[in-house]
């Protein structure tokens, strides 16, 4: 087995540099004089050096791993030409990503920017360029319900090397060509370890299992295979859209901070003398999504839009890509200031059919 010390880990990122801007996940109690509600969040922060705030493990950073992929403003076209306009020098490398973020969020933006009927230049070049350094998850958050989704805590396709944190370093796994040379051309830090190292892996994956398990337990999450009974549909004129919409205060963070969700428009800006389009990021909660010309809007009412965000994750998706369009990463339950939550309302769902 691949093993590299925590010292080999910081001076692997140090060499990064040279090629990547690099990210790692950072936690943090506060934001400035804000106390962080429940102790702690995990952000993505530009790397410098090896710091005592940075988590490889531990749980997915409250930023989308789409950030990286889509920015949430960017210009797409200068002057109207066909020219792809120049973006960042360097691609990104992404460090402790985890599951959620790597599987069903990547099979959704894959099949909307790229596998599809639309091949976004920015996307592709995005998802060739950037370096993926995975992580096992070392625990679970009380929002976590992966498992519900289908997923592990821990990765399973979509990296080019993942960690797996174990006593004094990292299980190191690679998972594409490019991981590969990565760890050719670094062979220096890495060491080789015995089949113990491996079980210590899989027990701390067991007892994270455990914990997001018990987690669906306690919020009585249903599981998977239970949204496959049409719950959409044979809710369609439920009073639960009505009902748990009542509090939304139609600001978005649920779409926004989700790792699936991927709507945007487009507008035009003047740039000195010329014209440039820029393409920002969209929710479908807000009220003028939907408006078409003459000012209509098929869900001008909030308990339709929360609807067709259910809608669009456990019947549309399923249908056209035969995936869930929600990872369980629970960051649209943290970050709902209404409180509305992801897990009881599939649960109303499930017990209405
Ligand atoms: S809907 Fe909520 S729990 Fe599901 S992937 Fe999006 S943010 Fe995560
Ligand atoms: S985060 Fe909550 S309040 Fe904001 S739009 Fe989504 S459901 Fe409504």
């Amino acid at each position: 087995m691949k093993f590299i010390t925590n010292e080999n880990l910081a001076e692997l990122l140090d060499a990064l540099k040279e090629d990547y801007r690099v990210f790692v996940p950072v936690k943090k109690t506060d934001i400035g004089s804000y106390p962080i509600k429940k102790g702690a969040q995990r952000y993505y922060r530009e790397y410098e050096e090896f710091t005592d705030d940075i988590v490889i493990g531990e749980v997915r950073p409250f930023e989308p791993l789409k950030a990286f992929f889509t920015a949430a403003r960017e210009v797409v076209a200068k002057g109207f030409t066909s020219e792809v306009p120049h973006q960042e020098d360097k691609p990104f490398a992404i460090v402790g990503v985890k599951n959620c973020d790597l599987r069903q969020g990547f099979a959704v933006q894959d099949h909307v920017y790229k596998d599809h009927d639309y091949e976004d230049p920015f996307y592709v070049k995005n998802r060739e360029n950037n370096l993926i350094i995975a992580s096992d998850c070392t625990c679970a958050i009380d929002t976590c319900f992966c498992r519900a989704a289908g997923n592990q805590p821990y990765p399973e396709e979509n990296y080019d090397i993942n960690l797996s944190p174990v006593r004094d370093g990292y299980l190191v796994e690679v998972g594409s060509a490019k991981g590969e040379n990565l760890l050719e051309k670094h062979a220096s830090l890495i060491e080789q370890v015995g089949e113990e190292r491996a079980r210590e892996r899989d027990q701390q994956r067991q007892r994270v299992t455990e914990e997001v398990d018990s987690n669906i337990e306690q919020y009585e999450v249903p599981t998977y295979s239970k949204f496959k009974s049409d719950i959409i549909e044979r809710n369609w004129d439920s009073d639960v859209w009505y009902e748990e919409s009542k509090t939304c205060v139609e600001c978005g963070a649920c779409t926004i901070i989700c790792p699936t969700c991927h709507c945007f428009f487009l507008y035009d800006q003047k740039d000195g003398d010329k014209m440039e389009r820029l393409r920002v990021w969209d929710s479908c909660m807000l009220k003028h999504y939907a408006r078409v010309a003459g000012g209509e809007n098929p869900r001008g009412e909030l308990w339709m839009r929360l609807r067709n965000r259910f809608e669009k994750k456990f019947d549309f998706f399923p249908k056209v890509a035969d995936f869930y369009a929600c990872t369980g990463c629970g960051r649209c339950v943290s970050a709902c200031p209404a409180k509305i939550d992801i897990r009881k309302v599939l649960k109303r769902l499930v017990d209405n059919v």
